[in-house]
């Protein structure tokens, strides 16, 4: 298995992460990490609860630790997108996600909790998930014009809160026809973070579910691993025994940022 040693969907304690810029590049550097990418959330001035809320003193801070450890780690400043979210003057790259509906002038956090995801299907789509579902795949859809990533996140995060299917039936005509219809508005050689963040929580597998994964292969997407770490022990867990899967699924290489370079990495 090669051994991937980079990771670009990383947050601090400056949005809702829970370590400091040093100690995530100090915990990378020590799993022998040669790229690191942070990727702060854009600005949402309609839920300031865990978006960037300092950027100046923010990116003094990056480019410090840039400097201090510029011979033993590449560090990239890059940024998590949300679709409704401010985008930076700068990023070296951009991780495109959906982590609101939006209905009319509102938006509604899909991630915040399954309590709230709850009252937002019940209050909002009339208790239809699948209504929930359809809204969701349309704004994943406008990614590639709305924002035209580098990267996509979490592709399927409406399932956030599904194990055990608490909300919809993933096997559902009316789940995989939405999923699929946001897969084919994906450009040729998109390139799909395969993101680790609820697996290291124990809450469920990857980002996009394994079926999903072969769907975008046989599109033509390209991949990437992500731990969308919040703390330092997330930084590259189960890096390994997910390359095998993604394997198993079809996958024949990874891309992974190696300094500001796109490379790509036989599986
Ligand atoms: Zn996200
Ligand atoms: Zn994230």
């Amino acid at each position: 298995m090669p051994f991937i040693k980079s990771n670009v969907h990383t947050h601090t304690a400056f949005c809702d992460g829970k370590d400091s810029v040093e100690d995530m590049a100090l915990a990378a550097i020590a799993a022998g990490f040669d790229t690191l990418g942070f990727s702060f959330h854009s600005y949402t001035p309609f839920d300031t609860s865990y978006c960037i809320r300092d950027y100046p003193a923010y990116i003094r801070e990056l480019t410090r630790v840039k400097q201090t450890y510029a011979d033993r780690i590449s560090i990239l400043g890059g940024v998590e997108l949300d679709l409704f979210g401010e985008r930076p003057p700068h990023s070296d790259f951009v991780i495109g996600s959906v982590h609101y509906l939006k209905e009319g002038e509102n938006f509604y956090p899909v991630d915040e909790s399954p309590q709230k995801l709850k009252r937002v299907i019940d209050g909002v789509y009339s208790g239809d998930p699948y209504a929930a579902v359809r809204a969701f795949y349309a704004q994943v859809a406008t990614l590639p014009r709305a924002i035209a990533p580098d990267i996509y996140g979490h592709f399927d995060l409406i399932t956030v809160f599904n194990k055990g299917g608490a909300f919809f039936d993933e096997w559902d005509a009316r789940y995989i026809s939405a999923a699929l219809s946001a897969a084919d508005c994906l450009p040729k050689g998109a390139v799909v973070e395969v993101n680790l963040g609820r697996l290291f929580k124990g809450t469920g597998g990857i980002y996009p579910s394994p079926w999903l994964v072969r769907e975008l292969v046989a599109r033509g997407c390209r991949f990437m691993l992500s731990s969308d770490a919040h703390c330092t022990q997330a930084l590259g867990y189960m890096f390994d025994e997910v390359c095998r899967k993604l394997n198993s699924l079809g996958v024949k290489s990874l891309v992974r940022y190696h300094g500001a370079a796109l490379e790509e990495v036989e599986l």
